[in-house]
């Protein structure tokens, strides 16, 4: 079965992991720009950073016979360094621009604070501008409280929430989530986070209609075949062919097509 993997920071990865990857039958990876390890000091570091993705990163996956597209943006635990964010915002559009560029993120809360609200704003507000697609973090603290307030922001907003991907849901926010209409909702498979049979019986309970799994990998303890191997489990777990087809693939398929510069061969 194709996979795609719609939130991975292949950044922190090795070469293997994308040999592995193509193996296992993936076809594509998404790569949402992250706080990488240390704060930026200043706003080239986040312009050197997106070139890496959308020249380095992009090539290296092709090699191994991967698509590779980046997701772009100030994320949350960086947004305090509020001017350095703004710089940010000014310069970002002509990286947006790029072929290998398809939407903003990933963006969010970390501590929910003021001055992540109002650079989260800020993002949200270009993209209903540029109808850009957006993947959303939700903090690992306090997430239920992190949810309902980006969800009360895209709502006053009035944004078009079939280009939003909310992401990081667990049992206790992804009914929240998907009674919002047209959103999709990420299950982040991390050790920390979710795991495959908790997973299953979410998707069990809510459908596979708008959910994505991803492994979210990092350089953390973290593993990019996650998918893969809940594509393998989740028979066993009672999701059918299809069920596992839409998580794994044709939903963020749908989701990802949107944009005009994603292309799958
Ligand atoms: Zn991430």
């Amino acid at each position: 079965m194709k996979i795609i993997e719609p939130h991975i920071h292949m950044y922190a990865r090795v070469t293997d992991d994308y040999e592995n990857m193509k193996k296992a039958g993936y076809t594509a990876v998404i790569e949402p720009a992250f706080w990488s390890g240390t704060d930026r000091s200043c706003a080239g570091g986040f312009f050197d950073y997106f070139t890496h993705l959308l020249e380095f990163e992009h090539g290296r996956a092709k090699k191994y016979g991967l698509y590779h597209y980046s997701f772009l943006g100030v994320n949350a635990k960086e947004s305090r360094h509020t001017k350095i964010a703004l710089e940010v915002l000014r310069g970002i559009e002509k990286f947006l621009d790029n072929p290998n560029c398809l939407g903003i993120g990933e963006i969010g809360f970390d501590l929910i604070t003021p001055e992540e609200e109002d650079i989260f704003i800020k993002h949200i507000e270009l993209a209903e501008r540029r109808k850009e697609l957006v993947i959303i973090h939700s903090p690992h603290t306090n997430k239920r409280e992190g949810i309902e307030r980006i969800l009360k922001i895209l709502t006053e907003k009035k944004c078009t929430l079939k280009r939003y991907v909310l992401d990081h849901n667990t049992e206790e926010t992804i009914g929240l989530t998907l009674g919002h209409p047209e959103i999709v909702a990420g299950i982040t498979l991390y050790p920390t986070k979710v795991n495959i049979e908790r997973a299953a019986s979410i998707i069990k309970q809510y459908g596979a209609g708008r959910i994505l799994i991803n492994s979210s990998a990092d350089w953390g303890k973290s593993y990019p075949l996650n998918v893969s191997e809940a594509v393998q489990a989740f028979p066993a777990l009672g999701l059918n062919a299809k069920e596992i087809e839409k998580v794994a693939f044709q939903n963020a398929f749908d989701f990802f097509s949107q944009s005009p510069k994603f292309k799958l061969d």
